[in-house]
């Protein structure tokens, strides 16, 4: 066996996959920090956008605020972009993406064109009345235009039906590791950690 860098932790391609308000951008940088990966949120790609005024920014928004999806081509291009560069060649945790069946082919393709796979995808279980209690919070706290409860409601609905089919996708292929995203954010934290490293 070679010395390889990461060897404490072969999984190195790694997805982040939740309803709204599961914590996943919180447990994303955790992880990200203690694996030494890149954390790829799309959510905060698209609001830097916002931030900056880009023309990428203003089409997201239009979408951000009724609580939909971004058009599938925007998000394929922007994460194709995102992992071809140099910090993401040797591992990423991607949070929010993907997030439609379209999105998990497009991710597929990006991964087999780079001789690449997927190692594993945290799945964070939540209980849905509390997520929207916890975002409900966030939007007084952070200002996020889209934490208002009708379109939390929205979100959710969007999830159940666009998002919660990629778990099957992915327990097919036997990548699921499901946490229960009730707990502390430190025993979460922990959580993940050691079911990545089962
Ligand atoms: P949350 O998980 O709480 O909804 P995110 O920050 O992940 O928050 O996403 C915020 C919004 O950004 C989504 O509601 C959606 O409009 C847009 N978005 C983020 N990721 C994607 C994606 N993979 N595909 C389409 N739209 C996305």
């Amino acid at each position: 066996m070679t010395d390889a860098p990461h060897a404490a932790h072969p999984d190195r391609r790694l997805l982040i996959i939740g309803p709204p308000g599961a914590g996943k951008g919180t447990q994303a940088a955790r992880i990200a920090e203690a694996l030494d990966l890149p954390a790829i949120s799309t959510g905060d790609i698209f609001r830097a956008n916002v931030g900056e005024g880009t023309e990428l920014g203003r089409l997201a928004q239009s979408y951000m605020d009724k609580g939909e999806y971004v058009p599938d081509s925007v998000t394929n291009d922007m994460v194709a972009a995102r992992l071809s560069e140099a910090d993401a060649a040797d591992g990423f945790l991607l949070d929010g993406y993907p997030r439609t069946l379209d999105q998990v082919a497009a991710l597929d393709g990006m991964l087999t064109e780079r001789g690449r796979e997927l190692d594993a995808v945290i799945l964070l279980d939540v209980d849905l009345e509390e997520v929207v209690a916890r975002l409900v919070q966030r939007g007084a706290e952070q200002g996020r235009s889209d934490d208002t409860e009708e379109t939390i409601r929205r979100r959710l609905d969007v999830y159940a039906e666009q998002t919660a089919p990629l778990v099957d996708v992915y327990s097919g292929r036997g990548l699921v590791r499901r946490v229960d995203g009730m707990a502390s954010i430190d025993e979460v934290n922990a959580a993940i950690l050691a079911a990545l490293s089962r």
